[in-house]
């Protein structure tokens, strides 16, 4: 490993200020399990580690009927808290499926949504992709079972956070830091497909931190979260979906709007207004979950070895609708 300076800042301002302007050349560390593995292969080499965990926030507070989340905050902390549990399960259901419990006891929201590709090419020091500032991704004519469905192109990367999804279907805003103070950006737009910055999957600067998830009041939210893994794998889930359902006021049983975002499908959470149509006004049942999963899965464009891929992600999109609706699932 190329040696480094590490700084332990007490705060915000002087965890900002050990960053730099330039590509990666200081990094935030939160858990280290993403960033370390990194370094290890020489995939990421920074001259300087600035560590968040004593800098940033590591609770949950009250905010206008909503909640804010501490960047610094432990996955297994936040699977466990009672108000994220009771205002956002599909929030909390995607940090208790993350990985194992040692894993969610040392990685931290700011590393999980943070975190880089898993894309075998990127993390092999061999492969110059187009992530390493290269001119091709090797998986369009290689090995690419796990890669992108929708929204590929230069790069087919699925990205990795599973918390990135429930993220961008409750409409969560991040809060960044850098040294011209703080902006607030909804999830939504924090993601960013390869054609706006191949290098990156986000609009954080270098010399950025995302300080807080901030989750607005959640309403009379009906949700359901659902991950399907090779076997029961710790492993990343192959496709999963958050589906949020707000039911009409005078007919309970009737949907009045959706929200649907796939996850390991896209460089980005992928939302389908195709599927959020198909829902509304319907009556869960298998029948109108199943339709709203085909509508989701329209317009994918597998690569040579993932086609498999949609019929997964219809399974989670289904699966997560009738949980939201308190159907039975497997
Ligand atoms: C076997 C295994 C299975 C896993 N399964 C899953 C899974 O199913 N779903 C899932 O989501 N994850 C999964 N993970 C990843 C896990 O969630 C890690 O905790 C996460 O990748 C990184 O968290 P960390 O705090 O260790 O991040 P770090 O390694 O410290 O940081 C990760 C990246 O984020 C940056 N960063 C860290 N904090 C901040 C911040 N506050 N602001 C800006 N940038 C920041 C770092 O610079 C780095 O580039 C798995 C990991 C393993 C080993």
């Amino acid at each position: 490993m190329k040696p480094f300076a590490y700084v332990n800042p007490a705060n915000e301002k002087d965890a900002v200020a050990a960053l730099a302007p330039e590509f990666e050349r200081a990094l935030p560390i939160g858990g280290g399990q993403d960033l370390l593995a990194r370094m290890k292969d020489y995939i990421t080499q920074p001259d300087r580690l600035v560590n968040v965990k004593n800098a940033l926030e590591s609770t949950v507070t009250s905010l206008d009927g909503g909640l804010k989340i501490g960047a610094a905050m432990k996955m297994a902390d936040l699977a466990e808290h009672a108000d994220v549990k009771r205002l956002y399960p599909a929030f909390a259901e995607a940090a208790i499926e993350v990985g194992t419990p040692q894993i969610r006891n040392q990685g931290t929201v700011g590393g999980n949504l943070n975190q880089r590709p898993r894309c075998w090419y990127f993390r092999n020091e061999e492969f110059h992709c187009f992530k390493k500032g290269g001119n091709t991704c090797f998986s369009i004519t290689g090995e690419n079972q796990f890669h992108a469905i929708f929204g590929g192109g230069p790069s087919f990367i699925v990205h990795p956070s599973s918390l990135a999804v429930p993220s961008v279907a409750y409409r969560a805003t991040f809060r960044l830091v850098g040294p011209k103070g703080e902006r607030l950006v909804p999830a939504s737009e924090y993601f960013t497909l390869p054609t706006r910055n191949v290098r990156v999957e986000n609009v954080l600067a270098p010399d950025e931190l995302l300080t807080h998830v901030i989750l607005p009041a959640p309403g009379n939210l009906k949700s359901g979260h659902y991950e399907v893994r090779y076997k029961t794998s710790h492993d990343w889930p192959i496709a999963f979906a958050t589906v949020l359902l707000a039911m009409e006021r005078t007919k309970g049983s009737t949907v009045g709007s959706a929200r649907v975002v796939m996850g390991a499908v896209a460089p980005i959470p992928w939302r389908s207004q195709a599927a959020e149509k198909a829902l509304a006004g319907k009556t869960i049942t298998e029948a109108t979950a199943a339709a709203a999963a085909e509508a989701a899965l329209q317009g994918a464009r597998p690569l040579s070895e993932n086609a498999y891929k949609i019929q997964v992600a219809k399974t989670a999109v289904k699966r997560a609708i009738l949980r939201a609706a308190g159907i039975q699932t497997v």
